[in-house]
């Protein structure tokens, strides 16, 4: 017999597979999906069997054999088999880099020689009950185990959306299932292991990117085995190798980081929507605030959208009120912190509850700039200004490992009028501690949560703090259930308003219902309190008030005149290399072969990104829009475009459709 092999090695852009000899002693180890070593070049090199089958058109004689299949289980399941060719289609991905996120890296590449340890992962205890489920709960919940639709839920912060999971996911392993359920890597908390945990033990693996190699390799077999039912993952879980699917939920399904942005690119929504396919299962995608592309499909017809519309028991939404900043200055008040939301704070810590502070920018402050000349301190590998983390007394670069001395005179003209920037979390745990000296403060971002056990226990000692506040970047927006915070403050909530990208504002209106749903979510009042310049801006206008359904018609509008998706197909590619000369030129020649090859198309630029440097890379990009074409059309022609085009060794070129970040 033969068998096609794909190799696991990066040649070169192509994208082959190679016929083999399967010797007889290896008849009965090698399966379609198996893992082998074969002889390529002059060493043996890993494989994996696409294809088996009893002729080749090649020459029988010259043919090599298949040297071992070392594993004792199939590497790629029939239904990665199956999916492989759309998905290596969608994303415009070679079949090896498609395969490499089947496969997890210690499974790959012979890595995994420790025996594996069944290592407890940690979770938060949970008591927080005895549900009985309300009627609309029941409702999304006969509907979806009804019919293999995909499902909008949309469903405001505290409806109970998790609750509709669990159940869901029951009536799954009831019938002899199993379930997929995917939450924003932030989201991942302990808390939500723990409910899983709770309620169905050892059936639950989790994948996330904070395990170490030996840690995954577990969690993957156990679930390649069977022996659980239920993953519980970040945007890579899409790829768990469990059989017979009888559910895939993603929960905040419009956030950002179900597009991986690494190699190999990949949406996540489309990855599962392959699976639910082949499994002939439904898919739930389910947020407070749906993408507007989401719930443009809903309204389409092509998603079936449930809603659930009130908290449960009746609890109100936290209510919002939208600070003037400019005021509070008119106003002699020149803080951080605006007189009412002092005010409020005040009142919670004297009611022993506790509050939570957002801000979306970590660090002590934003940069740090000479009132002299105007010099500021800038990373040497990226075009970026440095960020000063008082903690470490240091200048960090936020998109490479750099790291400065702060600097006590200004580097151009040695003036010392040093000014520092934007104000970060570090700095407002240090303003709060001075207002409040005799409350505990908690501090929440990626700079004090590298492990999660570190996470663990922030938000383990929040929870039994009280009264306290806890400060926090986006971590703190997601998922958390803390019965005893009923203030939530935002700082600067202009911040992601101010991002030259078409879904900024979507992101705003996405963040502030995050986070203003950490408010009241047990039997008390929450409040929230929005601290802007632009008090009249109509995303803080329709936040306050929850209108998702306003907001939604109203950024409609907008995609349909400024000719953004979901009505037309934005394309970026982009060019990095450490050299600067060649990859201009290369993004030139690409936009020619556009220009000269389509009629209708609006282009929006071949330019240096707006990064246009980082870890010592240029950065060029085409922006480009399609009006008409269908997106598979699209997809074929420029890549048809880009795999004409030689690529030199340390240059890097990649597109994609409707990106999530334009720089
Ligand atoms: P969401 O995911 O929509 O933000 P959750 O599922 O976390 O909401 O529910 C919010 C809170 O309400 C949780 O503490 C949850 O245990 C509780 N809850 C959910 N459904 C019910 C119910 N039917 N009866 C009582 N409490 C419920
Ligand atoms: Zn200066
Ligand atoms: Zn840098």
């Amino acid at each position: 017999m033969i068998a096609t092999v794909v190799i696991d090695a990066v040649l070169s852009n192509d994208d082959k597979v190679f016929d083999y000899i399967i010797p007889a002693e290896l008849a009965e180890k090698v399966y379609v999906g198996s893992r082998v070593m074969v002889p390529f070049g002059p060493r043996d090199t890993e494989g994996f069997v696409l294809g088996i089958k009893e002729t080749t058109d090649f020459d029988k004689g010259k043919l090599k054999a298949i040297q071992k299949s070392p594993d004792e289980f199939v590497a790629i399941k029939p239904e990665f088999i199956e999916i492989l060719d759309d998905t290596c289609a969608k994303f415009c991905l070679r079949k090896i880099d498609v395969i490499r996120l089947f496969v997890p890296s210690t499974v790959r590449g012979r890595k995994r020689t420790r025996k594996v340890e069944n290592k407890e992962l940690k979770s938060l205890e949970i008591h927080d009950k005895q549900i009985t489920l309300t009627k609309h709960q029941q409702d999304v919940i006969s509907k979806i185990t009804t019919a293999n639709n995909t499902f909008v839920l949309h469903g405001v912060t505290g409806s109970g959306k998790t609750e509709v999971y669990m159940n869901v996911i029951k009536r799954a392993l009831e019938s002899g299932k199993t379930a997929i359920m995917l939450v924003p890597e932030i989201g991942l908390t302990p808390q939500v292991l723990g409910n899983f945990r709770t309620r169905f033990g050892d059936n639950v693996a989790m994948i996330h990117s904070g395990l170490s190699p030996t840690e995954r390799y577990d969690q993957w077999l156990t679930l390649h085995n069977g022996q659980a039912k239920i993953v519980i993952g970040a945007r890579s879980a899409i790829f768990a190798p469990m059989e017979n699917v009888g559910i895939i939920i993603i929960d905040e399904e419009h956030d950002t980081s179900y597009f991986s942005e690494s190699n190999p690119r990949f949406y996540t929504h489309e990855v599962a929507k392959l699976r639910a396919r082949f499994n002939a299962c439904p898919l739930v995608l389910g947020s407070a605030t749906p993408s507007i592309e989401t719930m443009h499909k809903a309204t389409m017809g092509e998603y079936t959208l449930l809603t659930l519309d009130r908290r449960v028991n009746n609890l109100e939404m936290p209510k919002v009120t939208v600070i003037c900043m400019a005021d509070e200055i008119r106003a002699g008040h020149g803080g951080v912190f605006s007189r009412a939301l002092l005010a409020k704070l005040d009142k919670t810590i004297e009611e022993k509850k506790q509050a939570m502070i957002f801000l979306n920018r970590r660090g002590f402050s934003s940069y740090v700039m000479c009132k002299g000349c105007g010099w500021v301190a800038r990373c040497d590998n990226c075009d970026v200004s440095l960020v000063y983390h008082k903690d470490d007394g240091q200048l960090k670069c936020h998109y490479c490992p750099s790291r400065f001395t702060v600097p006590k005179r200004c580097q151009q003209c040695s003036g010392t009028h040093l000014k520092y920037g934007a104000v970060g979390t570090q700095k407002l745990v240090e303003e709060l501690s001075t207002i409040f000296p005799n409350i505990p403060i908690f501090r929440l971002d990626a700079d004090n949560t590298k492990t999660k056990d570190s996470l663990i226990e922030i938000l383990s000692n929040f929870a039994k703090t009280t009264p306290s506040i806890l400060v926090g970047t986006q971590m703190i927006a997601k998922g958390h259930h803390f019965p005893h915070v009923n203030v939530v403050g935002i700082v600067d909530a202009d911040n992601s308003l101010h991002f030259s990208d078409y879904r900024a504002v979507e992101r705003t209106f996405a963040l502030i219902t995050q986070v203003s749903g950490r408010a009241g979510r047990e039997g008390h009042e929450g409040s929230v309190y929005i601290q802007t310049y632009m008090p009249n801006h109509y995303v803080y206008r329709l936040a306050a008030n929850y209108d998702y359904n306003k907001f939604f018609e109203r950024e409609l509008n907008t995609r349909i005149t400024t000719k953004f998706p979901p009505f037309t197909t934005i394309v970026r590619i982009l060019v990095t290399g450490e050299v600067d000369r060649p990859i201009k030129d290369l993004i030139q020649r690409v936009m020619t072969k556009l220009r000269e090859r389509i009629g209708d198309f609006v282009y929006l630029g071949a330019m240096k990104s707006p990064l246009g440097r980082i870890q010592n890379k240029f950065r060029y990009q085409i922006l480009c829009r399609f009006a008409r074409e269908k997106e598979s059309d699209i997809i074929n022609f420029v890549n048809g475009i880009l795999k004409g085009e030689n690529v030199s060794k340390g240059t890097f070129m990649f597109m994609e459709i409707n990106p999530q970040n334009l720089s």
